[in-house]
């Protein structure tokens, strides 16, 4: 944890955790060297649905070229930020009613999923018009390591036999334009493996184009750019990926490619910070009982990892007993909730870890406080500060259903 960020945190008092803490100078820098990294003709977009907080948007919206939504909610929250940035709206099971208010927001492109959805977008378009890309689940082989979402039967995107009907569609509709392909596949490949499947779609997004005498002017490869949490130290290598990018498109002149990446933008930036309730041991496991849990952080139990984290020891005792601790040896760190599911960390080994130690969750920035159940329980809400190193961090509590910021 940077200086800055756990002068901080050794400021909160006990009754003040657990926190999230977002570190938005370390945002900025990160984002900057992926857009650094990428070639001149790739579009960045940030995947909202990663973590939609207002600041970090806020932070993220001049090194990108625009937003990736995939719901009502969050072409509200984006347009209600930005009035002026470009939004691409995707994700399947779009109703009626987000298509109308996707065309009333004047998003720039529009992620077709089904054959069911452009025909549906066509009764809704009145006297508009659409720039769309069609969705397509590639026929390419992904390593089964990654979270697959094409590659094989899936409920996202169209099989290539189903393009076709959408072609006669859209050259029938007249108000709507096809500016390319969308595909993407899956989440956790690292960067060779990354350019090793955006090669294969490129190739194959090309040559359907050709068959079919169309220009295809972009394509989307999605996001899914890996994270390592067993290791934070391992970033995906975004220079080897720009670079490998720059290949592709030196082969495909005259195409655009969009990248729209969430989780490895911002997972680094956020901490949850808590503090050691309990030490304990149960037939010879240590287990140390942490304030809040997987309600506030369900990503360890989403993704059934261990979570990083870090100790920030607190030296202060003021029992009459022995401090309970565990040393040199593993333990599992467990939340307040009444359930075995609420891990956090699984045999980790410390040196020391006692009562009143705090410990701080790293790669807490994506889908962690927004993919979690809050209400389970009724603990108190983590507070949200981030910490900008130009002042004293703001400190933001969030309406649970509007997820609005109010100052405290
Ligand atoms: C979730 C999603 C993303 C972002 O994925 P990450 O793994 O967070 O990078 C991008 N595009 C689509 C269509 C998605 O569903």
């Amino acid at each position: 944890m940077r200086a800055a960020l756990l002068h901080h945190v050794h400021h909160l008092t006990d009754d003040e955790l657990p926190a999230y803490i977002y570190d938005l100078p370390g945002l900025r820098a990160h984002v900057r060297t992926i857009r650094a990294a990428l070639p001149r003709r790739a579009r960045l977009l940030y995947a909202a649905k990663a973590n939609s907080d207002p600041r970090l948007l806020r932070a993220l919206t001049e090194h990108v070229d625009g937003f990736e939504v995939a719901s009502g909610g969050e072409i509200r929250h984006i347009r209600g930020l930005f009035p002026d940035a470009p939004i691409a709206f995707g994700g399947p099971g779009k109703t009626v009613g987000e298509l109308v208010q996707a065309l009333d927001a004047g998003v720039e492109r529009l992620h077709i999923e089904s054959e069911h959805e452009l025909r549906t977008l066509t009764t809704v378009l009145g006297d508009r018009t659409a720039d769309v890309l069609l969705r397509v689940n590639v026929p390419v082989a992904v390593r089964s390591v990654a979270l697959a979402m094409g590659g094989g039967p899936s409920p996202f995107g169209l099989d290539p036999a189903q393009l076709d009907h959408c072609l006669r569609i859209i050259a029938a509709d007249g108000r709507i334009r096809l500016r390319g392909l969308h595909a993407h596949l899956a989440s956790g490949l690292d960067a060779r493996a990354h350019l090793a499947l955006v090669d294969q779609v490129m190739g194959w997004a090309v040559r359907w184009a050709h068959q079919r005498g169309i220009t295809l002017s972009e394509v989307n490869i999605g996001g899914g750019m890996s994270v390592g949490y067993a290791d934070p130290g391992d970033v995906f290598d975004w220079p080897a990926f720009g670079a490998g990018l720059r290949r592709t498109l030196e082969r495909h002149p005259g195409l655009t490619l969009w990248i729209e990446p969430g989780r490895s933008v911002t997972a680094y930036c956020g901490w949850y910070v808590t503090q050691v309730l309990d030490v304990k041991f149960s037939r010879g496991e240590a287990f140390a009982v942490l304030r809040g849990g997987t309600h506030h952080l369900r990503t360890p139990a989403a993704k059934q990892h261990d979570q990083p984290f870090e100790i920030i020891p607190d030296d202060s005792w003021h029992q009459p007993w022995d401090r309970p601790e565990a040393r040199d040896e593993p333990v599992t760190l467990v939340g307040q909730l009444c359930t075995p599911k609420d891990v956090l960390a699984r045999h980790a080994t410390v040196a020391r870890l006692r009562v009143g130690d705090r410990i701080a969750f790293a790669m807490a920035g994506a889908y962690a406080w927004n993919i979690s159940h809050h209400e389970f329980l009724m603990h108190p809400h983590p507070a949200f500060h981030h910490v900008d190193d130009a002042g004293t961090p703001l400190t933001h509590t969030y309406d649970a259903h509007t997820y609005v910021g109010r100052t405290v």
